[in-house]
């Protein structure tokens, strides 16, 4: 089977995220909140380190993690998407992304990370792609559970 033009992009994205990840490695920050997660079915395991200022902004987001280069990406397109954003604001992205990765619409830019809609087709990759998302979504439940 042939690749398409559009197919071939998607792939290099997808591989220059997963051999070049944005902010990856975990900083000294005693104040940050880390979230590990695995997805056993793969064997994906994605940890996030979160930092979230009083403004409730995303002042630093790292990861580090091991598996598949489809869950290394996205944890990578999610960091860079998600950096510098209010905590609200990051919690819609996550929204919008678990609905496009199922095949649905997705009314908002979620940079590469929108490349990531072609996993939709491979139902066992979900959750490989998701995993950085739902933990954020963990941090950020978290955040405001301390906020009281
Ligand atoms: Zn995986």
């Amino acid at each position: 089977m042939a690749l398409t033009k559009l197919d071939q992009l998607y792939r290099e994205v997808i591989l220059d995220h997963s051999q070049h990840p944005r902010n990856k490695g975990l900083n000294e920050s005693p104040q940050a909140k880390v979230i590990e997660l695995h997805n056993p079915t793969c064997g994906d395991v994605v940890c996030i380190q979160l930092e979230v200022d009083d403004q409730q902004l995303i002042q630093n987001i790292r990861f580090t993690g091991e598996g598949c280069s489809i869950s290394i990406a996205s944890a990578s397109m999610m960091s860079e998407l998600v950096k510098g954003k209010h905590i609200d604001t990051a919690e819609m992205y996550i929204n919008q992304f678990l609905q496009l990765v199922q095949g649905r619409e997705c009314d908002v830019d979620l940079g590469d990370a929108t490349i990531l809609q072609g996993v939709s087709k491979f139902p066992a990759r979900i959750k490989c792609a998701t995993l950085a998302w739902k933990a954020l979504e963990k941090g950020i439940k978290e955040e405001k559970g301390c906020e009281g």
